[in-house]
């Protein structure tokens, strides 16, 4: 019988060893051995599932697919170095030249600047849709469309695109549904049962959860991870045993992590919505959220970013920041310690003011990954750095 999500995150595991070790070893291995000729001539044909070389596959990797694959309710998957390298390959696999993509505007700032600047030399073209008009995605799509990729929520305006929606536009043309679900994790929000094809995630934020790896993985359709697997093997954006292994052990507690980051979220969310320096702000669980029913609908809980808007743009933004003592300034998000981000002059400056318009990023706008302290310790912080700041 099917388990629960936490207890697969737990029991789903690679063979023991003859030691009978409890966790899991790590295979810290390159290649593997043959047998004799026979076995070594079946395994490069395929005729035997096993691993051969840490390239293509490694009982680390395996063991992390595996568990991303339950949580998501995917068919198969393959590690990746980073999130962008699980992007990059899951486009690089599927996509020819002379195809086309069918994009939310609000994306990672990365994805956005594959599509713009690298995948016109190889002939791909790419079309924005605004997120909230999921109705003009019918319009761009052309014939050469052979995917929709969106994420949600977004970053950092953490806006809901309605995944249900966005399936059954995928389906009725024919064409692949690929999200990013980085924000989400499987925890919180699974896009297959919502009848999306692919899902992608950067493991760098809420898996690992503590800031110290790189990681991504691509799940879903057992057809379509194939080409996936054969490009990689070749092109080789592989994970690390390594790391692959410490992100199988962060997935153990995952769910219990999520859960204290959102109920810290949205304590925080709701501390800010009653102070006087701020302007509005934006989170999933929030009632005044625009999407709060979709989010509900969608989603278990809200995630840990928190967006906000501080009354006197650019100039009380850095007034804020200079006065953050606790909490980290840094680009990244999903970690245990919380961090303030100011996306118009670090993820998204690179961005012209109307591009960052159209995204919804104003001067004065502050992106928390709220954290694990104690979150009387978060809210402290954000006080003091709000009163310093007007
Ligand atoms: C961070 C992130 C990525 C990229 O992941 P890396 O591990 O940094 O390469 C992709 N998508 C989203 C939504 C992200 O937040």
């Amino acid at each position: 019988m099917k388990k629960k999500f936490e207890t697969e995150a737990i029991r789903t595991q690679i063979e023991r060893t003859e030691f009978q070790e409890h966790s899991s070893p790590i295979y810290l291995t390159s290649s593997f051995v043959f047998e004799d000729a026979e076995d070594m001539r079946a395994s490069f044909a395929e005729e035997k599932k096993r691993n051969i070389y840490s390239r293509y596959s490694n009982p680390n990797s395996s063991e992390f697919i595996e568990k991303v694959c339950k949580m998501e309710g995917a068919e198969d998957g393959f590690a990746f170095s980073s999130g962008m390298a699980a992007v990059f390959s899951t486009f690089a696999a599927l996509l020819e030249s002379g195809d086309h993509i069918v994009s939310a505007r609000s994306i990672f700032g990365s994805t956005h600047s594959l599509f713009t600047q690298f995948f016109p030399r190889w002939n791909i073209a790419h079309s924005y849709f605004r997120i909230h008009r999921p109705e003009e995605i019918e319009k761009l799509i052309r014939p050469e469309t052979k995917m929709i990729y969106a994420e949600s929520p977004t970053n950092p305006g953490v806006d809901i695109l309605d995944l249900a929606k966005l399936s059954r536009i995928a389906r009725k043309n024919n064409i692949l549904l690929v999200i990013d679900n980085c924000f989400a994790t499987p925890y919180l929000q699974q896009p297959i049962r919502f009848g999306a094809d692919l899902v992608i995630h950067s493991g760098t934020k809420l898996m690992d959860g503590q800031g110290r790896v790189l990681a991504g993985i691509t799940v879903g359709n057992g057809a379509l991870i194939d080409k996936i697997y054969r490009f990689s093997r070749i092109a080789g954006p592989s994970l690390s045993p390594f790391n692959a292994w410490l992100l199988s052990k962060s997935l153990e507690t995952l769910a219990v992590r999520v859960d204290r980051h959102c109920e810290n979220a949205l304590a925080v969310a709701r501390f800010l919505e009653t102070h006087s320096s701020v302007e509005w702000v934006k989170y999933p669980f929030l009632e005044s959220h625009p999407q709060y029913d979709l989010a509900k609908k969608q989603m278990k809980a809200g995630g840990c970013v928190v967006s906000f808007e501080i009354k006197g743009g650019l100039e009380a933004g850095r007034g804020f920041f200079d006065a953050i003592n606790t909490l980290s300034l840094s680009a990244n998000l999903g970690d245990a310690r919380s961090i303030v981000t100011h996306p118009a002059s670090t993820t998204h400056s690179k961005l012209s003011l109307s591009e960052r318009a159209e995204t919804g990023i104003t001067d004065g706008m502050v992106r928390i990954s709220v954290g694990l302290e104690h979150v009387d310790d978060i809210i402290t912080d954000l006080r003091q750095a709000l009163e310093s700041c007007n």
